[in-house]
């Protein structure tokens, strides 16, 4: 157990959480909405800290990462909890549970260090569940991983607030950002929580140094029109800029949303045709099986640069970030 950081203590032994936007008043003995920060007499801790349940050596592209790194291997770690709680969770197994204060298996950040130079890991992925709500445990290790050339990476619902965003990006090399739509209903009942800090978090974001790309899940019936993936697309191209890749995600039922059906590899073909109708350079298809849906374009002559299969690059003819046919700059870190 860690103290947490970002809280205030309050009357009565309560306290209050200002890690993320739901800024959890929280009685003596009780846990945060998220299940991973419990009030223990009055003093606010994180359970989670040094506690993944969940650690694998993953190809970046499975983040996804399309311009960061590409073909690298990522060390990706996980814990209990989440801010959210959609009802579409593909990892809800850890994501809705709460934490457990007597887990004994203790990996703490000078070990995950450890573990990806052992193996030739060039980054550590904060994913599986959220990771602000892990926030401690990132700090720390992310603090390690720079001083040994490793790079950071954020697999995120955006769903923090301003102080610790300023505090942890910093040191966040890339992100990939979950916009999982862009009206406020589908966060207010699908995912419980509100839109705005989220477009608020990925605008800060962007006006830092991290990397990002943005992944939006299309959900049949949810948020799947046209009409909202222009306005997805459209908000992405006037904040982001149409250079930042895009990821559409194919659906399939899941723990509380089982009536909608999976994503049509037609509906994913109809999304990367409006969003690069609208401009966008870099329009990805995950969870799909669509030849060349994650091949890596250049924006200017249009040749296939990076040509992957299922989480792997199969060649990567980007030279010195640029395309070596006409010399145009690929964004990101080649
Ligand atoms: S991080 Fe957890 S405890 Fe803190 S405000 Fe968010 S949901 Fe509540």
């Amino acid at each position: 157990m860690k103290e947490a950081l970002y809280y205030k203590k309050l009357k009565e032994n309560a306290v209050n959480c200002n890690l993320c936007p739901t800024k959890c008043v929280i009685k003596q003995g009780d846990f945060g909405n998220c299940g991973a920060r419990k009030n223990i007499d009055g003093r606010l801790y994180s359970l989670v800290y040094g506690k993944p349940v969940s650690t694998a050596i993953d190809p970046i592209e499975k983040k996804p990462l399309y311009h960061f790194l590409p073909g690298s291997n990522s060390l990706s770690v996980g814990t209990l909890g989440c801010n959210l709680h959609c009802l579409h969770c593909q990892n809800y197994d850890i994501s809705q549970a709460d934490a457990d204060e007597s887990s004994s298996r203790e990996i703490l950040p000078k070990d995950l260090i450890d573990i990806a130079v052992e193996n030739g890991c060039k980054s550590i992925s904060y994913t599986y569940n959220e990771p602000t709500i892990f926030f401690e445990y990132v700090l720390e290790t992310a603090k390690l991983a720079r001083k040994k050339g490793i790079k950071n990476i954020m697999v995120t619902n955006g769903y923090i607030n301003k102080e610790p965003l300023k505090e942890l990006y910093p040191l966040i090399d890339a992100a990939n950002i979950d916009l999982k739509s862009i009206d406020e209903d589908f966060y207010k009942n699908i995912c419980k929580v509100r839109l705005k800090p989220v477009l608020d978090s990925i605008k800060m974001i962007h006006g830092m140094d991290t990397w990002i790309e943005v992944t939006n899940l299309l959900i049949p019936g949810h948020n799947d029109s046209d009409e909202q993936i222009k306005k997805l697309v459209g908000w992405v191209k006037k904040n982001l800029g149409e250079r930042v890749p895009l990821h559409f995600s194919a659906f399939f039922p899941t723990y509380n949303l089982l009536d909608a059906p999976r994503t049509s590899p037609d509906r994913m073909l109809k999304a990367k045709e409006i969003a690069l109708k609208q401009g966008l350079k870099h329009v990805y298809l995950g969870n799909v099986s669509l030849p060349g849906s994650g091949d890596t374009k250049c924006p200017k002559c249009d040749r296939v640069l990076v040509e992957r299969g299922r989480f792997e690059v199969k060649r990567n003819d980007i030279k010195k970030g640029s395309c070596p046919y006409c010399n145009e700059e690929i964004d990101g870190l080649f």
